[in-house]
């Protein structure tokens, strides 16, 4: 059965017309979908009874059930949801001062094999569609019963790998009769696609991109991370700046930061030369260590170093706030424990 949550306005007022009902219609499903929030057709109360089970008929609504739930002692919250066909997704919640925050997956599992990543010991399953993106927004809504105001592509997955129906998302995300969130409000994470990366500087849309960088030579960057086999630093960074000319909106480089290996002075140093008249800001993030992985956290005398010695050059840094440590923080872990159990 088709999703009905993966058209945006648009393809659904199509979709209404195919079914012989007006237009219209498509404005008031998207009201009750994303913003009363139903969790059946039943509910779409200004529907007439015959339309309802035409919708029934034709649609799913795509509802998850929580498989497990994690909460953090600082209120970050970490579900597993069922996607309907035996597999399994994460999501975070978390609570900041602004409002809360989503961290949403966009596929089932990630070919990107980055070697500090809890996913990386998962296979690629396949890309999650529009619906099942936004459907995790829903979700974790209707749980907590809260409204979200950010939302962050950094959960399971690579997103421009996923590029379509990530953008379809934020189209039904970002429109007022949608969950009418500000582009300025989602931000895309990417370890560095950089076809994808000028794909989306003509976009047009206000989202933030955040690039995983986390390393300033390609013998590191390409041992922590195989994409960087395919697109280098320096073609990473031409990317980068395109993307600024094109959009004018600053980027966001997350640099996690791991013992011994990248969190050196003379690091810090080729990063100021690499990042040097860019409009950015660089989120240091303390690792989180994963099972069997080969990096650990940096020491905290360190990393406030580090992002001194950032701060001092000009380069605006700052550390990243540890949430839900309590609970398995990095991405794919809670998935990965229920696999194994
Ligand atoms: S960090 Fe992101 S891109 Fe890299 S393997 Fe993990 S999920 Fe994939």
């Amino acid at each position: 059965m088709k999703n009905i949550k993966d058209y945006n306005l648009e393809e659904l007022k199509q979709e209404l017309i195919k079914l012989g009902e007006k237009a219209f219609r498509a404005e008031q499903i998207f009201k009750w979908i994303y913003q009363e929030n139903v969790t059946s057709f039943d509910e779409m109360t200004n529907l007439s009874l015959e339309l309802r089970e035409k919708l029934k008929k034709e649609y799913t609504l795509c509802i998850y059930k929580i498989i497990k739930k994690q909460e953090s002692e600082d209120g970050t919250k970490k579900y597993l949801f069922d996607v309907l066909d035996g597999n399994a997704i994460e999501t975070v919640l978390m609570e900041y001062h602004h409002g809360y925050s989503i961290c949403v997956s966009s596929q089932i599992g990630c070919k990107m094999g980055c070697k500090f990543c809890a996913s990386t010991g998962i296979n690629f399953i396949r890309n999650l569609s529009s619906g099942e993106i936004l459907e995790q927004i829903l979700a974790v809504e209707r749980d907590a019963n809260i409204k979200i105001s950010n939302i962050v592509f950094m959960g399971i997955g690579e997103p421009l790998d996923n590029y379509n129906n990530v953008i379809n998302a934020i189209k039904i995300i970002n429109n007022p009769k949608g969950l009418n969130i500000g582009a300025r409000h989602i931000s895309i994470s990417t370890s560095g696609l950089v076809p994808k990366i000028y794909d989306l500087a003509s976009e047009n849309l206000q989202c933030t991109l955040s690039i995983s960088l986390h390393a300033t030579t390609d013998e590191k960057r390409s041992a922590m991370m195989p994409v960087n086999n395919s697109y280098n630093i320096e073609t990473l960074m031409k990317a980068c700046k395109d993307y600024i000319e094109k959009t004018n909106k600053r980027i966001s480089f997350e640099y996690a930061l791991a013992k011994d290996n990248n969190d050196n002075i003379e690091d810090a140093k080729r990063l100021v030369k690499l990042l040097k008249g860019m409009i950015c800001h660089v989120n240091l993030i303390p690792i989180n260590k994963i099972e069997n992985g080969e990096y650990t956290k940096s020491t905290n005398e360190n990393i406030i170093k580090f992002r001194d010695y950032l701060n001092a050059h000009g380069i605006v840094a700052t550390i990243r706030r540890e949430l839900g440590s309590d609970i398995d923080a990095a991405c794919g872990q809670l998935r990965r424990k229920n696999l194994n159990n």
